[in-house]
């Protein structure tokens, strides 16, 4: 009785499960393992020379188990012949394949030279034909009550000379790379060689050591399982520094657990109809599994993809802020100067000026204030959301700040023939704690944007007491007024309303900024406006001393 046989009736026995093939078991395991590994390396990326010719060798290496196995399990002479033919025909490509993948691992392209490519292919060509024909394999010896045994002819020794030959180039080529490179790059090729290693252990103990020293070649049928090492360590080479992620690995291994379980369920099969049923599910699984690791592995480079694309993005954002801080920097202090300049000549300062040349100064000032207040949001922004805005609070009346805004944009509405106009009842408490510059930057925000988007009309500027805690900044407008779903989102960073965006400049800082800075000073921001009739900015903002309750 044949030691796999022994082995595999104990299993049986302790496993209480009918008589089991061991040889077939490890076929179909190394099969599977074999095509899965091949499979999941090739869609982990599709274009890589090195993953088609791993996908390659693995189909090879499959057909070459199958035919291995079948070699050992078929009486009929004739198709026992063919069997081990394309067993030799298997070998040749596997060999083949072998020195192909070892000359372009890991890269990405064919590395090898078209010349030698084509001279190699010519041969092994050659010698494919040649395993199909007499001159390897005459016939068969029939011994009563054994399985034929292969006749060699002469033709083997070119086989044996092209098969090992393309083995060992393989593995001279993979100890060069081993020792030319270093750190990483060489860890790979080492995983390459310890996956041989094992491979070479296991054969040369199996199918060479024990068929010579003990005449026992039991184990000859499960050589396919001693290529798995090498397949193992390969797929793992290759995917290792693309894809090592612990919910691929986890699909893989039960994905094979599975599929083994369902080749163990065929083998058991004791009808026909089973057998054809249980093959049916095997190979559905099988695909299946494929699919699976297939769109696990897709998702997670989808994933890694996105979060390179998430830090590249924050560092992008980084940068972009940074460039922005530094640009406002540097154009405030010129237009600051330029706003000393032209107010010094306006007052005289230079000598009398005639009143039309006034009038251009005005316009200047009303143009070099837009750009000032823009800088200054884009300053505010970066300032205030990384938190690096220092607050200068003091108890300020607001309509101090008020009175000094409004007349600051006096020459503006009257160039718009605006009817511009502010009211401040008497008796107003305003005293609220605020950053003075800060307040008067949202006061500047909203009052010209109501200039800016009014055409014709009035712009009223007006501070109420909605309450004994508060005190209320008001501009009404008659300008085109804003809808519903837009009012909504006006106040967040960069939003400008579609129509104007072309017509008028601007960035869409400007209420986003007031916003927070108000919020700063435990205000509230809001608006009321109709699409075509106007609109109403608010903000309000806590006195300082609330007013007494009177009793
Ligand atoms: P900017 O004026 O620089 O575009 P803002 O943040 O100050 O940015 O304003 C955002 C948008 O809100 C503006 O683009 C404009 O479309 C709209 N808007 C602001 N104030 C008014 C207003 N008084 N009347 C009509 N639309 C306005």
């Amino acid at each position: 009785m044949q030691t796999s046989e022994i082995i595999s009736i104990v299993l049986c026995r302790t496993m209480n499960i009918p008589a089991l093939n061991l040889d077939l078991l490890s076929v179909g395991i190394a099969v599977a393992a074999s095509l899965i590994l091949g499979s999941v390396v090739f869609f982990g990326n599709r274009k890589s020379a090195t993953n088609k010719l791993f996908l390659f060798l693995t189909i090879v290496n499959s057909f070459w188990s199958v035919f291995n196995y079948l070699a050992y399990h078929v009486t009929n002479p004739l198709i026992t012949l063919w069997i081990v033919r394309l067993v030799m025909f298997f070998a040749v490509l596997q060999a083949y394949s072998f020195l192909l993948l070892m000359y372009t691992f890991p890269k990405q392209s064919f590395q090898m030279p078209r010349k030698m490519f084509a001279a190699i292919s010519g041969l092994v060509l050659v010698v494919l034909v040649l395993t199909l024909t007499p001159y390897i394999f005459s016939g068969v010896e029939i011994r009563l009550g054994e399985v034929p045994r292969p006749i060699q002819a002469p033709g083997i020794i070119v086989f044996g000379l092209v098969a090992v030959s393309s083995v060992v180039g393989g593995i001279v080529i993979l100890a060069r790379r081993l020792f030319k490179t270093s750190g990483k790059e060489r860890r790979k090729f080492l995983y390459l060689l310890l996956g041989l290693i094992i491979m070479f252990l296991l054969i040369i103990t199996f199918n060479f050591l024990l068929v010579v020293l003990f005449s026992n070649s039991s184990f000859i049928p499960l050589s396919a399982l001693f290529t798995l090492p090498f397949v193992l360590f390969t797929s793992y080479a290759i995917v290792k520094h693309e894809l090592l992620d612990i919910k691929i690995i986890g699909t893989e291994v039960l994905t094979f657990v599975i599929i083994v379980v369902a080749f163990v369920e065929v083998i058991l099969s004791s009808t026909l109809g089973e057998v054809i049923f249980r093959s049916g599910v095997f190979i559905a699984l099988l695909v299946f599994g494929v699919l699976l690791i297939r769109s696990v592995v897709r998702e997670v480079k989808q994933r890694e993809k996105l979060q390179d694309l998430t830090i590249k993005l924050k560092e992008l954002d980084k940068q972009k802020n940074e460039f922005i801080s530094m640009a406002a920097h540097e154009l405030r202090a010129p237009m600051t100067a330029i706003k000393g300049y032209v107010s010094m000549v306006t007052q005289g300062d230079a000598g009398e000026i005639s009143e039309k040349a006034r009038g251009f100064l005005a316009d200047a000032n009303t143009i070099n204030d837009r750009l000032i207040r823009l800088v200054n949001n884009m300053l505010n922004v970066s300032r205030i959301e990384e938190g690096r805005m220092v607050f200068q609070l003091e108890t300020e009346e607001l309509s101090h700040v008020v009175r000094a805004v409004y007349s600051q944009f006096i020459p503006e509405a009257e160039r718009k023939g605006l009817d511009y106009s502010l009211k401040i009842p008497k008796h107003i408490r305003d005293k609220v704690s605020v950053d003075p510059d800060r307040i008067h930057e949202v006061i500047a925000n909203i009052i010209s944007n109501a200039i800016k988007y009014t055409d014709e009309g009035s712009v009223m500027v007006r501070l109420v007491q909605p309450n004994k805690e508060f005190v209320q900044f008001e501009v009404e407008d008659t300008g085109q007024g804003i809808s519903k779903e837009e009012q909504e989102k006006l106040f967040q960073k960069f939003y400008r309303i579609e129509t104007n965006v072309g017509k008028t400049t601007g960035t869409g800082l400007g209420l986003y900024i007031s916003r927070l800075l108000v919020e700063k000073f435990n205000g509230k921001i809001g608006l009321e406006s109709e699409l075509g009739k106007g609109s109403t900015f608010w903000f309000e903002v806590p006195l300082a001393i609330s007013i007494p309750k009177k009793n």
